[in-house]
C-alpha cells in the first residue's frame, strides 16, 4: 500500500478541488427535458397502444412500477387481490427498464439488491447481475404475484386528488384516465427524472444525442446485453458526465467507438469490482430464510455493527468495516473519535485508490487527471475493473477540464478547455433530479383534504409518520428511504420494510372497515422532531466536492435537510424499531375512522 499522505496537505489539496468546482447556480446550472428539449424523455422501449380511459376503482393503486410498486403490491396482496400498479413505462423495472445503457449492472451484491429472490426462486447469476437480468427479475416478480393482470403501462400520473366525500383518491394521467382508489402508495423513485447539463448552446447541436436513460441501440447498434455497437465503428462520439453510470458504459463505447471523447469535471473514485459467476451448488446450501439474514448482515456491517461473518463480502461493507476497524485500533469511540477513525481510513482507501489509477493508466497525464480528490463518500463510490482500463486504448480521450466542465455545444460538436471537438454523437451521462421539489421531481402534485397539497404540506421540507403517513393525507402511503431507515447503500431493503407496514396497516383498515387512516398532527410533529435531534442525516457536508450528495456543495437549508433525515439510531434500529410498532397492533400515531 501507497504511504498516506500527511493529512492537513490531503486537506488542502480536497478544499482546493472542491473550491474549483462550487458553482453559484447550484442545482439550477442543470435543465430540465422538457420543452424543445422533451424529446429526451420519449419512451424508446415500447410503442405505446391506445386504450380507452379508466374511471373504475380499485382497492389499492401504487405509483410506479420500479422495485418499491413491485414489493409493496405483492406485499399488499396478502389482505387484497385488488391491486392495480399505474407505470409511465412500458413495463415494470422503473430505473432498470430505463436504464439499458451498456454495461448497466448492480453495485450492491445482488443476493440483497434483488428483492423477492426466495419467493420467487430465482438465483442471481452473477454476484452484480447485469441489467438485463435484473429487468427480467422484476417481471418475474410482476408474474410471480399476478401484477400484470390489472396493472397500466404507458401512464403518466398528472394529479392525485382526495375525494373527501366519496374518501377515496382520484387518479388522474396522460392517457384521460380518472380511476379512483380507496388506498394509494406513491413509490416514484429518487432518481427518475432525467437531468440535462445546462451548457451553452446545447440547443444548437445538430448531430445525434440522447441521455443515458434512453440508450438509442437503433443508433448505436449492439442490445442491452453488451454486443458490439457495430454503428459506432466510424463514429466520433462524446460522453459528458463521469458519475456511476458513465463509468459502466464508458468501457463498452471503448469497444465499439472509432474515437471516444470522454468530458470529465471531476472524476469518479474507482475501487475494484471482482465480479464472479454465482457457483449453483453454493446457492444449493442456502437454507430458507437466508436473503433476509443477508439483508440485516449487510446493513448491520454496512452501518458499523458487528455480525460474526461478512456474508456478503462486498465493497459497501467493506468500507464501513475499515471505518469501524480504525476506531477499535485508536480505542476511541467518542463522536470525535469516530470521525477521527472515518477520516484515518478514508485517507488511507483514497491514497489505496489514486494508487490504483497509476498502476493500471499508462499515460500519466491521464492518470493524474482521473484521480479523485476527494472522500469517497462524497461522490457514489464506483468499482469496476474495466473503466480505467479503457483510457489504455488509443481510440479513448479523455478530456479532463480540470472542474470547470464542458463550455459550450455548437452545431457540430463539444468545446472545452478552449479547443473544439468536432463528434457525431453526444451522451449526456448527466444524471438524475435529486435536489428539486418534489412535486417537480415525481411528475405531478397530490391534493389531500381541504384542498391542500404535498408541496404546500412540504413548503418547509419533509414531514411523515416513518417516512410514509402524512396529516390531511389519509389513506396514502409514501415509499422511500426517507425519515425512516434511510438506507442509502440498498434502497431495496427499504422497500421490504415499508411493504410490510404499509401491507399491515392497509390490512387493519380493511379488517376494521375503516373508511380513512390516516396520521395525527401531533404523531407526524414529533417524529419529525425526534429525528431532527438525533441528526442523523445523509450528505450535506459542504466539505465536499459538489454533487448530487450535498447540494451541489450548497449548504441545505434545516428544511431541506429534513428531507435526508433517518432514524436517529441508524437502519437496523429502525427497522427493529418499525417491527415492534408493526405487531403491537396498537399503530401508534395514526387514526383509523
Ligand atoms: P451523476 O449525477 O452521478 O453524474 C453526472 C455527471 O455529469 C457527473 O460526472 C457530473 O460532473 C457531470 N456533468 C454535469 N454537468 C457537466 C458539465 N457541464 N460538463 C461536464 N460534466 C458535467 O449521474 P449518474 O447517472 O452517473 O449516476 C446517478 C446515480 O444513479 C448514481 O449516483 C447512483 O446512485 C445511481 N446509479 C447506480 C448504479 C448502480 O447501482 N448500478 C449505476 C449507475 C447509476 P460533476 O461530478 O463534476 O458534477
Amino acid at each position: 500500500m501507497s504511504a498516506t499522505p500527511n493529512s492537513e496537505a490531503l486537506r488542502d489539496r480536497y478544499r482546493i478541488e472542491r473550491d474549483k468546482r462550487i458553482r453559484p447556480d447550484g442545482n439550477d446550472q442543470y435543465i430540465q427535458p422538457i420543452g424543445r428539449f422533451s424529446h429526451y424523455l420519449d419512451d424508446v422501449w415500447t410503442e405505446v397502444e391506445s386504450r380507452p380511459p379508466l374511471t373504475d376503482e380499485v382497492t389499492f393503486a401504487f405509483i410506479g412500477g420500479g422495485f418499491a410498486g413491485l414489493v409493496v403490491s405483492s406485499s399488499v396482496g396478502e389482505v387484497t387481490d385488488d391491486v392495480r400498479i399505474i407505470e409511465k413505462g412500458g413495463d415494470f423495472g422503473g430505473t432498470w427498464y430505463w436504464n439499458r445503457y451498456p454495461g448497466a449492472m448492480c453495485d450492491t451484491t445482488s443476493f440483497v439488491y434483488m428483492p423477492l429472490l426466495e419467493e420467487t426462486g430465482h438465483m442471481p447469476s452473477e454476484k452484480y447481475a447485469h441489467g438485463p437480468e435484473i429487468l427480467e427479475h422484476s417481471r418475474r416478480i410482476g408474474r410471480h404475484f399476478g401484477l400484470y393482470d390489472s396493472a397500466v403501462f404507458s401512464t403518466e400520473v398528472t394529479a392525485l386528488d382526495w375525494d373527501d366525500e366519496a374518501k377515496r383518491w382520484v387518479i388522474t394521467t396522460n392517457r384521460g384516465d380518472a380511476m379512483r382508489a380507496r388506498f394509494v402508495a406513491i413509490g416514484a423513485g429518487p432518481l427518475h427524472r432525467p437531468k440535462l447539463p445546462g451548457i451553452e448552446g446545447i440547443e444548437l447541436y445538430a448531430g445525434h444525442s440522447f441521455h443515458t436513460s434512453r440508450w438509442d441501440y437503433h443508433y448505436t447498434g449492439g442490445d442491452p446485453a453488451g454486443a458490439p455497437m457495430t454503428n459506432l465503428a466510424d463514429k466520433r462520439v462524446g460522453i459528458i458526465g463521469t458519475g456511476a453510470t458513465a463509468v459502466q458504459c464508458i468501457p463498452h463505447l471503448a469497444r465499439s467507438c472509432g474515437e471516444l471523447y470522454v468530458f470529465q469535471r471531476t472524476p469518479s473514485s474507482i475501487d475494484v469490482r471482482n465480479n464472479a459467476p454465482t457457483d449453483p451448488d453454493w446457492f444449493a446450501t442456502l437454507d430458507e430464510g437466508w436473503q433476509q439474514e443477508w439483508l440485516e448482515n449487510f446493513t448491520t456491517l454496512q452501518t458499523g455493527g458487528f455480525v460474526d461473518e461478512d456474508l456478503t463480502m462486498d465493497g459497501w461493507t467493506d468500507l464501513s468495516q475499515r471505518i469501524r476497524d480504525k476506531a477499535i485500533e485508536n480505542g476511541d469511540f467518542t463522536p470525535e473519535g469516530l470521525v477521527r477513525a472515518y477520516h484515518d481510513s478514508d485517507d488511507e482507501k483514497m491514497t489505496e485508490l489514486r494508487a490504483r489509477v497509476e498502476q493500471v493508466v499508462d499515460d500519466p497525464a491521464t492518470a493524474e487527471a482521473l484521480k479523485a480528490w476527494y472522500r469517497q463518500l462524497c461522490k457514489r463510490p464506483c468499482f469496476h475493473d474495466e473503466y480505467l482500463q479503457a483510457f489504455n486504448q488509443p481510440n479513448v480521450t479523455l478530456v479532463d477540464t480540470d472542474g470547470r466542465g464542458v463550455e459550450r455545444i455548437d452545431e457540430t460538436g463539444v468545446w472545452a478547455n478552449g479547443e473544439h471537438h468536432q463528434l457525431d454523437l453526444i451522451i449526456y451521462a448527466s444524471g438524475f433530479e435529486v435536489g428539486t421539489d418534489y412535486a417537480r421531481r415525481c411528475g405531478f402534485e397530490t391534493t389531500g383534504r381541504d384542498g391542500r397539497t404535498l408541496s404546500e404540506h412540504w413548503d418547509r421540507g419533509m414531514v411523515s409518520l416513518h417516512g410514509i403517513h402524512m396529516h390531511g393525507f389519509p389513506n396514502l402511503f409514501m415509499v422511500g428511504p426517507n425519515q425512516g431507515a434511510n438506507l442509502i447503500s440498498n434502497v431495496p431493503h427499504n422497500f421490504v420494510e415499508r411493504a410490510r407496514t404499509i401491507a399491515t396497516v392497509v390490512g387493519r383498515a380493511l379488517e376494521a372497515g375503516a373508511d380513512e387512516v390516516e396520521v395525527t398532527a401531533e404523531a407526524e410533529a414529533a417524529w419529525v422532531k425526534r429525528l431532527e435531534d438525533g441528526g442523523r442525516t445523509f450528505g450535506n457536508d459542504p466539505d465536499c466536492t459538489p454533487g448530487y450528495y450535498n447540494n451541489e456543495g450548497h449548504l441545505a437549508s434545516a428544511e431541506d435537510r429534513r428531507n435526508f433525515l433517518g432514524f436517529p439510531d441508524g437502519p437496523m434500529a429502525y427497522f427493529a424499531y418499525i417491527d415492534q410498532w408493526r405487531s403491537t397492533g396498537r399503530f401508534e400515531g395514526l387514526d383509523f375512522r
